[in-house]
């Protein structure tokens, strides 16, 4: 096995980096139409990394102009899926040629430690985009059942142009979720990364050219929500509208269609997931370092973070001394460290977000068991320790918002229904764990918990066969999977009378 690569590599290949600035439209990079740039600044010290372009109403008309142009072509959407496939695998290919340089990007804008960056974020990129495109020419229309003077079948067609806005948490990943299977079943595309991660979507465009996407099949515009993103929302030619975000932003989507067109609109929100652990777990210790990993990992800004931990009473206190040692592990350091397991929050205003919500839990009198404070502020980045609350009431605010920090709120429980019932107690349904050796339990606790994905005896499990998303307000439609075709298609039944 290599070793992996020191902070010293990292940063020399940082000073030699070539970061892209300008949005990518019809094929080419270019400034905002206004002229107008944003700061992008990295969170490990908060220093600026470049001035991106900001693009808005202007842009987002002219990108829409030249996507619906290359739709109407067929240049993309009649391709044979055969051929589309050829290319979404090359352009996999190229993502994993530059997953270096990716990750490198997506850690000094977002702050995440490199080795999550190449091992979680590129690796499932990669995987996303090379099964997508394998996919697509595995999927067959359908024939009704009729009587012998008919023939009714039924099949898919690409919605059009898309409008992808997405998150900063895993900015790549989350936007490959969107562009792989919009892009393999024809669609043209608009993406708009968050404001605060835009530098991995501003690259893969060259890539997807190198690829063999046609120009104008793929757009990125960077640029800020009440810009260009609300200008995507509100468009009348864009068909669909494809979201990872907040629940308050998602909703307001869902509005922003109803007042325009109609488009087509999913949306994938926020969570509060609960993770249970009764006493009889096959092995605390194990689901112990699971629970501080599923909270902590990613600093937290994971939208399935199991932020509230549910433990049964009897072996409550044994269970949340081993999750606080499994915490006290992930000391957060410079996200270049190769062996760092947490980084630096996102931006300044979301580490003062987070602080605010510990201040909250202390006012609301749960017990601080772990961390609780900004920590290697002399660098000038923005770094939180993990923090664990025990004694959590699940009427308290830590318990029920999404903190989207490192930031766990553990409950206790007595009976199988109260933790069924705290659990499910939430807005949220996106996902949730149960710990235990009883399969009977087991399979009741999971039949009744309300999210789209859950766990039995480990945390986060899952790939791209599975289809991802929320119930309630964590959204609705599904990402990954052969289900995630649905969102980018039209069904369409056609008749034809052989009678005559
Ligand atoms: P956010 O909602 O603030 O922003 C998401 C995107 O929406 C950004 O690109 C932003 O610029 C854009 N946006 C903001 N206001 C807009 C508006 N008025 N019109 C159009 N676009 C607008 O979310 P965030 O802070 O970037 O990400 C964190 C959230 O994402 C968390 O709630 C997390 O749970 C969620 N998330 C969900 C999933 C999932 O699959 N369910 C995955 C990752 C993150």
């Amino acid at each position: 096995m290599t070793p992996p690569k020191t902070r010293a590599h990292w940063q020399a290949m940082a000073a030699q980096l070539s970061i892209p600035t300008q949005a990518f439209i019809d094929g080419r990079y270019v400034d905002a139409a206004s002229g107008r740039r944003f700061d992008c600044i990295s969170p490990i010290d908060g220093k600026r990394l470049a001035e991106i372009a900001e693009c808005d109403l202007e842009d987002v008309n002219r990108a829409v102009t030249v996507a619906r142009r290359v739709f109407e072509a067929g240049s993309w959407s009649a391709r044979k899926p055969t051929q589309r496939k050829q290319v979404l695998i090359r352009f996999a290919e190229l993502i994993h040629a530059h997953a270096e340089e990716l990750s490198l990007l997506e850690t000094l804008d977002m702050g995440k430690p490199i080795g999550d960056a190449i091992r979680v974020d590129l690796a499932a990129t990669v995987r996303c985009m090379r099964w997508t495109g394998e996919a697509i020419d595995k999927i067959y229309g359908e024939v009704a059942a009729t009587g012998s003077d008919e023939l009714g079948f039924i099949t898919r067609e690409p919605l059009g142009v898309i409008a992808a806005i997405v998150p900063w948490n895993f900015p790549l990943l989350m936007a490959v979720w969107k562009i792989a299977p919009a892009l393999a079943t024809g669609n043209s595309v608009l993406l708009k990364p968050s404001e605060k991660s835009p530098l991995t979507a501003l690259r893969i465009a060259a890539l997807a050219m190198e690829a063999g996407i046609p120009s104008g099949v793929f757009n990125v515009l960077p640029g800020f929500g009440n810009g260009a993103g609300e200008a995507m929302a509100l468009h009348g030619d864009i068909d669909g509208l494809v979201f990872t975000g907040s629940t308050q932003v998602g909703k307001h989507l869902l509005q922003c269609s109803g007042r325009s067109n109609m488009k087509r609109t999913y949306v994938e929100c926020g969570g509060k997931s609960p993770n249970i652990v009764f006493a009889d777990a096959p092995d605390l210790e194990q689901a112990a370092v699971a629970a501080a990993g599923a909270i902590f990992y990613n600093q937290g800004e994971v939208c399935t973070a199991g932020s509230r931990l549910l433990v049964e009473r009897s072996i409550k206190d044994e269970f949340v001394a081993r999750v606080v040692q499994a915490g006290r592990a992930m000391v957060p350091s410079h996200p270049l460290e190769p062996g760092a397991a947490i980084g630096a929050i996102v931006d300044q205003p979301q580490m003062e977000r987070v602080l605010g919500f510990i201040d909250q839990g202390q006012q609301q009198g749960a017990q601080l068991c772990l961390g609780g404070q900004r920590v290697m502020a002399a660098s000038g980045g923005f770094y939180i320790e993990p923090t664990i609350f025990d004694g959590v009431d699940p009427g308290m605010v830590i318990a029920r918002e999404e903190i989207f920090g490192p930031v766990l709120a553990v409950i206790g429980f007595d009976r199988e229904e109260q933790a069924l019932a705290i659990a499910n107690d939430s807005p949220y349904g996106l996902a949730a764990a149960v710990w235990t050796r009883d399969i009977g339990r087991a399979h009741r606790v999971a039949r009744k918990l309300r999210a789209g994905s859950v766990w039995v005896n480990y945390w986060d499990g899952g790939d791209m066969t599975a289809p991802f998303g929320g119930y309630k307000q964590s959204g609705n439609g599904r990402d990954k999977s052969l289900h995630a075709f649905d969102k980018y298609t039209e069904m369409k039944a056609t008749w034809i009378n052989l009678a005559n």
